[in-house]
This record gives C-alpha cells, structure tokens and sequence, in this order.
C-alpha cells in the first residue's frame, strides 16, 4: 500500500514527486511515455530560471531531479482505471498490454478484495496530461506516421525542402505553420474557420511570410498517399479541392487524458478534470495537475505548480487519516 501513486511523467507529475520525496512520503510514479508535452515542445523560453532551453533538455532535467530523490518510478506502464475501494484507498489498474514490465504489486485473488489491482494507495494525483484532437477522415489513420503527424516540433524538420500543410486555427496551427515556412518552400494552412482564434503576433508573423498561403473556411475531408502521403481534398463554399501535399500537420485541439479516474469524478463539458484552487477533485483522496484538469493555461510553469499543489493537499489529507 502506497501513501500516494502520481499518473503521469511530466511536469504535474515531476512536481509532485519532488515535493513527495522530500515530504518522506511512500510512492511511486507510474508513466505511459516520461517527458510527456514537454519533450515535444521545442524551443521553451518561458521556464524560469531556464533562460532559453528546449523540451528534451528540459524533461531530462525533470528526470534527473527524481533520480537524485531516488523516486520510484516506473515508464512505460499505461494506467487503465482507477477507483475507490470501500476502505477509501484507490485500487490502480495497468493496462495489460503495458509497452514495458508488468506493474509490480499485484494484489492477489481471495484476499476478500472486490478488486483485483496493479497498485494499491491511499491518495492518488492524476496528471495525465492531454492528447492531440484527430480529423477523424478516410486516410488519417493509415498515413499516421507516413506523412500525417500532430507535432510539428517532433517531425516538421523531416520535412524540409517539402510541401506542406498545417491543419487548424489556433496557436498551436500558427506556431506550426511559422516553423514549416521556415524550412519548406511553401506552407498551405486550413483553416475551417473565417479567421484565426491565435495571438495576433503569430497571425503578423505569419503574414509576412511569402511561402505561406492561408485558406479559410476549408474543411478537410479525406487524405491520400502511395507508401507516403501525397495529397487530401478539402471543400469550400460548396466545391470540392484538392492539393498535393508531402506531409500533413494537424493542430485541432487537444483531448484530456481524463478516463482513467472513476466514474462518479467531476469533469467539465470539454473532459477536463475539475479541481478547486487545491488540486482536489470531489472524492477525497483523489487529486489531479496539469493540462488535464480545468484550470485555463496549459503551460509547463502552470501544471509544475499544479503538481506542487495537489502533492501538499495530498499531505495534508494523508495526515488526517493517518492520526
Ligand atoms: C508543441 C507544443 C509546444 C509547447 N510549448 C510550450 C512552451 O514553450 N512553454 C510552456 O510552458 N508550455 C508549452 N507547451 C505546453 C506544455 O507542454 C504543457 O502545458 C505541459 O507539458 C503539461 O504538462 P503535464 O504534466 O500536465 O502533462 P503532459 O506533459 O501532457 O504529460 C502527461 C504525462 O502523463 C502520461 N500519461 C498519460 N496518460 C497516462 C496513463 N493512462 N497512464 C500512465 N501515464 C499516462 C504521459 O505519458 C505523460 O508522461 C507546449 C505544448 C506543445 C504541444
């Protein structure tokens, strides 16, 4: 029985382990994929005390701070389910196909638990963090990989001197057709609404670049390809369009990773998890940081605070039970 497992391995969960280490607490991190958004996201300039430094450098740092904690930690196990015992602890769920070692602490049939679990703890925070919304059309599925990719730092530069799209009309959209601009000798971005819901300095900066052509009210309906993509059609004002493409980028939101907790847990309409100013959710024990919960900003500095939060609430709830 852990006093506390942290889902996740970015920075919610980073922040969160450091704070429980130094706290003594018993517990142990379970990640899909360590890094998470963070080792995707290129350049970061907005990290403090970093200066300018870049997603992999940046999740390494995380990594090596849990190690001089001697965290417990285990990557490259999925989280399935997780949910409240009758005594008030959580019963933690891997998914069985889980990429690396099996979870440690199976806890054996007949022992009069209802439940058959991975991972036993009296608090859990969640800080799952969230993934990319997809299109959902003919093509998307079969060229993913070949053509078709949802981060543009991790796979944009493999398309330099190519022809691009970037699929989308929010910042993430932006960024990604600035970084393609840079590097391709033309940028198309589709754009299904009549504008863009970016900061307006992207939108400047991406004006003033000649490579990049922005068409609006273009909804994308299908993707083609041979071994790798070479096309799609999208339609606009009723007629239907078609552009050679090599590679595909889409930026349409994101989806939180909010279906490992249990049913009765509070989300709002979008699936974020809702938690108060102290990383609470509406079952006692259980906690939630980071992009997947409801709170506005998704920023690194925002979910590491998150992390902080939800660890010190966990305390103060562990030392309640404990006495
Ligand atoms: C392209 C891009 C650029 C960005 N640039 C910046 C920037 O410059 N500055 C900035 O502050 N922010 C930036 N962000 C946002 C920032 O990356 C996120 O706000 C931040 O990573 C959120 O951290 P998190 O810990 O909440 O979740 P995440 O980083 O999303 O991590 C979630 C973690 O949970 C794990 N996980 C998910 N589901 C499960 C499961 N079922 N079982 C076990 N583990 C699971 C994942 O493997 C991952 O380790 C950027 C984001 C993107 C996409």
């Amino acid at each position: 029985m852990f006093d506390l497992i942290i889902i996740g391995g970015s920075a919610a969960a980073t922040a969160a382990g450091i704070y429980a280490a130094r706290r003594g607490l018993k517990f142990k991190i379970i990640t899909k994929d360590f890094g998470g958004e963070v080792s995707t996201s290129g350049e970061i300039g907005n990290w403090p005390g970093d200066g300018m430094t870049d997603g992999i450098t940046l999740a390494g740092k995380f990594k090596s701070h849990l190690d001089f904690y001697k965290a417990d930690m285990e990557d490259g196990i999925e989280v399935e389910s997780v949910s409240r015992m009758e005594d008030g602890n959580f019963c933690v769920k891997a998914k069985k196909d889980s990429p690396t070692k099996m979870a440690s602490e199976k806890m054996p049939d007949g022992e009069g638990q209802a439940y058959k679990c991975d991972y036993t703890a009296r608090t859990v925070i969640v800080a799952t963090g969230v993934h990319s919304r997809e299109l959902n059309i003919p093509g998307e599925k079969e060229f993913r990989l070949k053509g078709v990719s949802y981060c543009t730092t991790c796979d944009g530069p493999i398309f330099k001197g190519r022809i691009t799209v970037v699929i989308g009309g929010g910042n993430s959209a932006l960024e990604a057709a600035l970084m393609l601009a840079d590097i391709c000798p033309k940028v198309y971005v589709l754009n299904i609404n009549p504008g863009f819901g970016g900061d307006r300095v992207l939108m400047d900066n991406l004006k003033s670049k000649p490579n990049a052509e922005v068409i609006y009210e273009a909804d994308t309906k299908e993707i083609w390809g041979d071994k790798f993509v070479t096309g799609l059609r999208y339609d606009k004002n009723g007629s239907s369009h078609e552009l050679k493409v090599d590679g595909i980028f889409i930026h349409i939101g994101m989806i939180p990773n909010s279906g490992v907790v249990p049913a009765g847990v509070k989300k709002n309409s979008f699936g974020e998890i809702e938690v108060n100013a102290v990383g609470e959710t509406n079952i006692p024990g259980l906690y939630a940081a980071g992009d997947v919960t409801n709170i506005p900003f998704k920023q690194i500095v925002i979910s590491a605070g998150q992390g902080c939060t939800a660890l010190l609430s966990a305390v103060g709830y562990l030392n309640k039970i404990k006495s």
